[in-house]
């Protein structure tokens, strides 16, 4: 199932290229009142939804998809996990070009552990990048990113695929500079997830995925996440060690090599096997 959030906070199940109003369903999860949850709770029911969805997609009214504005498949991510280097190739550039590390402790992922990102950051691919900052290089960053469908708390590697909701596209947009990573990583628009949440049965073995983005149609990041260091199970694991995951937090799995500049006015389209490609502008 790929479902996505489009339109004015609309909820969508997508086939080929349509999508399919689902919205009804999720109005019965009803109202909040404060103080309002940590988790998300579309996501936190998603598993109880489902033969809803399905029921409603199978009436709902097709739109094409190039006709609707794709938001963020989550819509109140609790927090964003990243992990910082954890593609060998990644940190081999990073170590190589100033204008990546700025005389910063580059590290691989074991020694430079997790870092976390703003949920201001969150935007979805209709909604595009705001660069701040311009006169700083300002990157791409393709990432898988995985969304947290149940409570995980020191969760074994082994088990920890049962604790996801699904996948999405990551763009982990940076500012390149000598500051933490929270604060360069985190202006409004920075963190872009879409196009949609594709669920596991969707996806399969999160460790044999293509990931790819182009800006302006020129290539610029092509790896598999067979190359990643620490891989999906293991960075639930840890970040569960540290933290109480809940549904509807995002861990971003890290950039592969190829990370460059962009512009506004530039066009990323992102990529990756069995979840769908994104086009995010940049302005
Ligand atoms: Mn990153």
């Amino acid at each position: 199932m790929k479902i996505c959030r489009y339109d004015d906070q609309r909820i969508g199940l997508v086939h080929d290229d349509a999508v399919r109003d689902v919205t009804a369903v999720v109005e019965e999860l009803g109202s909040f009142r404060y103080p309002l949850p940590r988790y998300d709770p579309f996501i936190a029911n998603l598993q109880s939804l489902k033969p809803k969805l399905e029921a409603a997609a199978r009436t709902g009214k097709a739109i094409p998809l190039d006709r609707v504005k794709l938001l963020a498949p989550v819509a109140n991510p609790g927090k964003i996990i990243a992990a910082p280097v954890n593609y060998a190739k990644h940190l081999q550039e990073a170590l190589a070009d100033k204008g990546i590390h700025h005389g910063n402790l580059v590290n691989e992922i074991h020694k430079a552990g997790m870092f976390l990102k703003a949920t201001s950051a969150v935007v979805g691919p209709g909604e595009g990048v705001k660069l701040v900052h311009t006169d700083r290089r300002n990157d791409h960053e393709v990432e898988l990113a995985l969304v947290i469908g149940r409570t995980a708390k020191n969760v074994n590697a082994a088990a920890a695929l049962d604790y996801i909701a699904g996948y999405c596209i990551g763009l982990d947009m940076t500012i390149r500079g000598p500051e933490e990573r929270s604060l360069r990583k985190s202006p409004d628009s920075y963190c872009v997830l879409g196009p949609w949440l594709a669920t596991p049965d969707e996806v399969g073995d999160p460790g044999s995925l293509q990931v790819s983005i182009t800006v302006n149609g020129e290539p610029r990041q092509d790896a598999s996440t067979s190359d990643l260091i620490l891989g999906v199970g293991e960075l639930i694991a840890w970040g569960s060690s540290f933290y109480t995951l809940h549904p509807g937090d995002v861990i971003l799995t890290g950039t592969p090599q190829g990370v460059g500049p962009v512009k506004p006015g530039d066009t990323m389209h992102a990529r990756i096997d069995r979840i769908g490609a994104m086009q995010v502008r940049v302005s």
